[in-house]
């Protein structure tokens, strides 16, 4: 590889962009990222206030495997550049009338657990289990390749898992085969919104997510998970990556239906072989090329789009530690209308579904002795609904932490509270160049999926490429993972280079 010297130009370091980076420094191109925050990690970064660490946006990372392989191919060991630690119970989940459910990975304790709240029901999780993992055998290679056009898509292999895919009927519906309980079926469900979907419109497909979570561990990572595209900085700079932070993109230059390399905001321009846009693919269009050099993807069709949910984040630094897991959930009193809201809604929900993270209770690092760094997310409708975020954030944060203290245990949360920083969808797409603040990106409906999502070699002009959550195969870290490898991939294959040899042992 060490003669191919192409100059690839990366706008981004999230962990799309870095993981691209990662795989192309160490095949021996000759790599800028140009990130425009002075961190890296994108939505995958963190941040520290007043001695309290925070992870900004994921604090779930699954299928550790594929980022194992992701250190693997730039030869590296991902134990020496960052430390998981798997989260057992998954997580604690409340419902409506506050019985808590603690699923585990044990199955004996799993059986008792599920037993106890839900008589009957270990055989249909016993088939879940089982009917998931040859679903998902069949379905992982899907993830891998690219579908850059109806050619990809329309081959015997695609058509051979098709029924695995079962993207014809919803989350909801498809896991009814397995949990008659409705708060069962929402206790595998509720992960549509990790897409920013709703269980009831969100594909069938994505039953792989609570199959990963109970077959294969949730982990969290010692320091947060921040950690992760730290280390892949740490490894992009140990090939010789070049990452310029602070440093944005002002325009992605395009000649004769090829991009040519990037205009930075301080005027200079970067020449590159190819382009990798990282940065969220509908802010990317909207912000970075002139509407003159789009064809399919104007304005206007941006803007017809679906995107996901958006996010309420509150980051609370407490001066005590709650007795209580990692991961929770609580569950909105009617969950259903809830999700509605979120989904449809033109206004905020007074009755709240609510995820907060108590991760000092694993990892001490995040805060001082015997305090505790809290994280906490409501789902809210993304930007397209309207809402006037600068008056109803003081009375939102009310709802979010009067529900916490009346049904999650967290007695006179408020007293605890001594630093604290808030997100709205103004400041995701605001701050984090998110388009309508839309925390997931384009959603996962079937009309945005594998050929419909936007190309990883992208459609509309040569030399370029997407990574990250606006591409295939989808929004969250292992995904955006293998974008990452599917675009590197496709780079080296155009100049006649493969990965190297341990990624040919994955196929
Ligand atoms: C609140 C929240 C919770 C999440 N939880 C999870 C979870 O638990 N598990 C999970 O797997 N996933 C989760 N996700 C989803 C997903 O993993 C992350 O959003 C991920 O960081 C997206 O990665 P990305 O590479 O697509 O983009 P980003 O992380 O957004 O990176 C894009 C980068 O491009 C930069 N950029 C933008 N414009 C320019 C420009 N003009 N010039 C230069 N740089 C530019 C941005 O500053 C940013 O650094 C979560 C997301 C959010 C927001």
């Amino acid at each position: 590889m060490e003669s191919m010297q192409k100059r690839v130009v990366i706008v981004g370091a999230g962990p799309g962009g870095l993981g691209a980076a990662m795989l192309l420094a160490s095949a021996g191109c000759l790599v800028d990222v140009f990130e425009k925050q002075p961190y890296v990690g994108g939505r995958t970064s963190g941040f520290e206030q007043d001695g309290f660490c925070f992870d900004l946006g994921p604090t779930f990372l699954m299928m550790t495997y594929i980022l194992h392989e992701l250190f693997q191919l730039s030869g590296r060991r991902l134990e020496d550049y960052m430390t998981l630690q798997e989260i057992d119970p998954l997580y604690r989940l409340i419902f409506h009338d506050g019985r808590e459910f603690l699923p585990t990975r044990q199955a004996a304790q799993m059986k008792a657990e599920m037993e106890r709240l839900f008589p009957g029901s270990y055989q249909g999780y016993q088939r879940f289990l089982d009917v998931e993992s040859q679903k998902f055998t069949r379905l992982v290679p899907r993830l891998r390749v690219p579908y850059s056009s109806w050619r990809d898509q329309l081959n015997w292999q695609f058509f051979s898992s098709l029924p695995t895919l079962d993207a014809h009927q919803s989350l909801h519906t498809k896991l009814g085969r397995y949990f008659s309980d409705e708060d069962l079926r929402m206790a595998f469900t509720f992960q549509a919104k990790y897409l920013g979907m709703s269980p009831w419109e969100c594909p069938g497909t994505f039953s792989m997510i609570p199959y990963m979570e109970h077959a294969r561990g949730i982990y969290h990572v010692m320091g947060g998970l921040q950690q992760i595209t730290r280390g892949m900085a740490k490894a992009f700079a140990e090939d010789g990556g070049q990452l310029h932070l602070s440093t944005a993109v002002q325009e992605i230059l395009v000649e004769k239906g090829q991009t040519t390399g990037v205009r930075l905001e301080n005027g200079e321009i970067v020449k590159a072989d190819d382009v990798i846009i990282n940065a969220d693919f509908a802010h990317a269009m909207t912000h970075l090329v002139k509407p003159e050099k789009r064809r399919k993807y104007t304005d206007e069709r941006l803007r017809r789009k679906k995107y996901s949910c958006s996010t309420f984040m509150l980051y609370l630094g407490l001066d005590t530690l709650y007795d209580v897991p990692h991961h929770n959930v609580v569950f909105a009193e009617d969950y259903r209308k809830n999700v509605e809201e979120v989904a449809k809604g033109r206004a905020l929900s007074a009755d709240p579904s609510i995820y907060f993270q108590n991760a000092s209770v694993t990892d001490p690092s995040l805060a001082p002795a015997g305090q505790s760094a809290l994280y906490i997310l409501a789902p809210v409708p993304n930007k397209t609904s309207g809402i006037a975020w600068d008056k109803e954030l003081s009375q939102y944060r009310d709802v979010v932490l009067d529900t916490l203290e009346r049904r999650a245990g967290l007695k006179d949360l408020r007293s605890h509270i001594v630093t604290e920083r808030v997100l709205t969808p103004d400041h995701w797409e605001q701050e984090h160049a998110v388009f309508y603040g839309a925390t997931f990106s384009l959603a996962h409906n079937i009309g945005q999926m594998l050929v419909f999502r936007p190309h990883n070699k992208f459609e509309e002009w040569e030399h370029c490429y997407l990574v990250g959550g606006g591409t295939h195969p989808g929004s969250g870290l292992p995904t955006i993972f293998e974008s990452a490898r599917i675009s590197a991939k496709l780079i080296l294959e155009s100049y006649g280079q493969t990965l190297n040899a341990a990624d040919k042992a994955n196929h």
